[in-house]
């Protein structure tokens, strides 16, 4: 299986973590409330799981534009 942390903005994936054992709880969605995973995480048939992240360059974007992404962000 493999983890991948993409952004939900841009879609640029992030970052991806890839093993046959990856511990759900060791990658800190224990922490998240069953409403963040339910928005967040999102687990495939195949195991796969991808996280909804915001990247560097959108959290730039997002500080100097926030009405840009007030905009975007009740379509995602
Ligand atoms: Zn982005």
């Amino acid at each position: 299986m493999s983890v991948n942390y993409v952004c939900k903005h841009c879609h640029t994936l992030i970052g991806r973590i890839e093993g046959a054992s990856v511990d759900k709880n060791r990658l800190g969605f224990n922490l998240l409330t069953r409403d963040e995973q339910n928005h967040y995480v999102q687990e495939h048939d195949n195991g796969d799981i991808t996280v909804r992240m915001t990247c560097d360059y959108c959290q730039q974007a997002y500080q100097l534009n926030p009405e840009l992404y007030g905009l975007a962000s009740p379509l995602q």
